[in-house]
């Protein structure tokens, strides 16, 4: 049997195996089996071994062990928080397609994982063997697809699609393939962390085959690259897959400059692109895990200017609903109120900048008295109004509106 399945097979799922490896705090114990019974739990002896058993704070060990304040559902908070399902947006025509951009489809061809990640955002469907797909499924979205000549690119998520054995993935990759107007291949997975066992030299050579093929890993804390991930990845990127990296910004594991620099140097260090940072999506009961948006926001600003640019990703929030995802960014631009621009540098100093005409440097002058630039253009204005006079304020626009003010 390979060394990934072995791994897989001997991953921890009950509370009784796990005690024999980690110490549990009393309430863990006493909660465990409630929590797992809401989003089970699944760590494979590899991951097991990334966790520092003598800090019950370790960030890597919040990542896998269930903490009862799972149990804790907040307001606000859904069981499907990006919409892959949301009818009222007619974005599943098929079982297994989610169609929310023109030009590209999620297929998510299993739904189990190399294990399950406290944060999931799409615990709806995560290691749930009911939603694992039937062949006569799988041809049904790939006729969708293929009726679908603006679909470019076909993302392979879950779940984690590398949870599927080589000939059951290459012949959906396969399938893909045969279709003219599919242009690029993107696979969505976690296994690089849980098992990177599961990166073989033949896995790597198969894919080869159907290139341009893209790898989203899905690294949060700059541990889980070991050496053996580190190894496994160059597998990959020496036979020219090009992999990028989408992490989760989460309380207690990796919301702090410094961690997020050494994760993203590191990165780049393995030629990974750090490519998105999330906002913690609103699934049910992760709230112990999120950042608030200002926080992101200035943490975002802090590493502007201290590691390379293409090190830093897009901070990103998909907008609960299904609504589509936009970046979250700080505002360097100001203006001063008579038309001037004013920017921001990375160590804080605010600069006048004459748009259009140059002017030598000394010519800059540093402003105390900002105000903040009209962004919005006027459709968007209107509605931004009419916002603000109802009474619905949502705690995103109160968010946008308070980091405009801060820019
Ligand atoms: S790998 Fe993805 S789908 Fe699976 S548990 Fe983690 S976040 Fe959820």
């Amino acid at each position: 049997m390979e060394r990934w399945l072995i791994e897989d097979r001997n991953s921890l799922c009950d509370g009784q195996s796990l005690e024999k490896h980690i110490r549990l705090s009393a309430n863990e114990q006493r909660h465990l089996a409630q929590t797992c019974a809401q989003f089970q739990m699944k760590v494979p002896p590899y991951y097991l071994s990334l966790i520092d058993g003598d800090d019950p704070d370790d960030p890597i060990r919040r990542m896998c062990i269930p903490d009862p304040r799972e149990l804790r559902i907040k307001r606000g908070e859904l069981e499907d928080p990006i919409g892959d399902t949301n009818e009222s947006l007619n974005n599943q025509p098929v079982m297994a397609i989610t169609h929310r951009y023109p030009d590209r489809v999620l297929l998510y061809p299993t739904p189990m994982c190399g294990g399950y990640c406290r944060f999931c955002f799409r615990k709806r469907l995560a290691g749930r063997r009911e939603f694992s797909l039937t062949s006569a499924q799988l041809d049904r979205a790939l006729d969708y697809i293929r009726s679908q000549p603006s679909i470019h690119e076909v993302i392979l998520t879950g779940g984690d699609p590398l949870m599927l054995g080589d000939k059951k993935l290459f012949g959906l990759i396969e399938g893909i393939r045969s279709i003219e107007h599919v242009w690029t291949i993107r696979i969505h997975s976690r296994m690089p962390v849980w098992n990177p066992y599961r990166i073989t030299d033949e896995l790597a050579e198969g894919l080869r085959a159907y290139h341009p093929v893209w790898i989203v890993t899905h690294f949060n804390h700059p541990r889980e690259l070991s050496p053996l991930a580190e190894e496994r990845l160059a597998a990959l990127i020496d036979r020219g897959i090009n992999v990028l990296n989408q992490a989760v910004l989460l309380k207690g594991v990796n919301d702090n400059q410094e961690t997020l620099t050494e994760l993203f140097w590191k990165l780049i260090r393995n030629r990974v692109k750090p490519y998105y940072l999330h906002q913690l999506d609103k699934a049910r009961g992760i709230s112990h895990f999120r950042v608030g948006i200002r926080k992101g926001v200035n943490i975002l600003r802090e590493l502007r200017g201290t590691i390379p640019g293409y090190a830093i990703p897009h901070y990103i929030l998909d907008i609960p609903g299904g609504y589509g995802k936009v970046p979250l960014q700080y505002h360097y631009l100001n203006s001063d109120g008579q038309g001037n621009i004013i920017v921001e540098a990375p160590d804080g100093q605010l600069k006048m900048y004459e748009d259009g005409v140059e002017k030598s440097p000394e010519k800059l002058m540093a402003v105390d008295q900002v105000h903040p630039i009209e962004m919005y253009p006027s459709e968007i204005k209107t509605q931004l109004d009419d916002l603000q006079n109802s009474n619905e304020h949502e705690t995103g626009v109160e968010d946008s509106r308070a980091m405009k003010k801060a820019g």
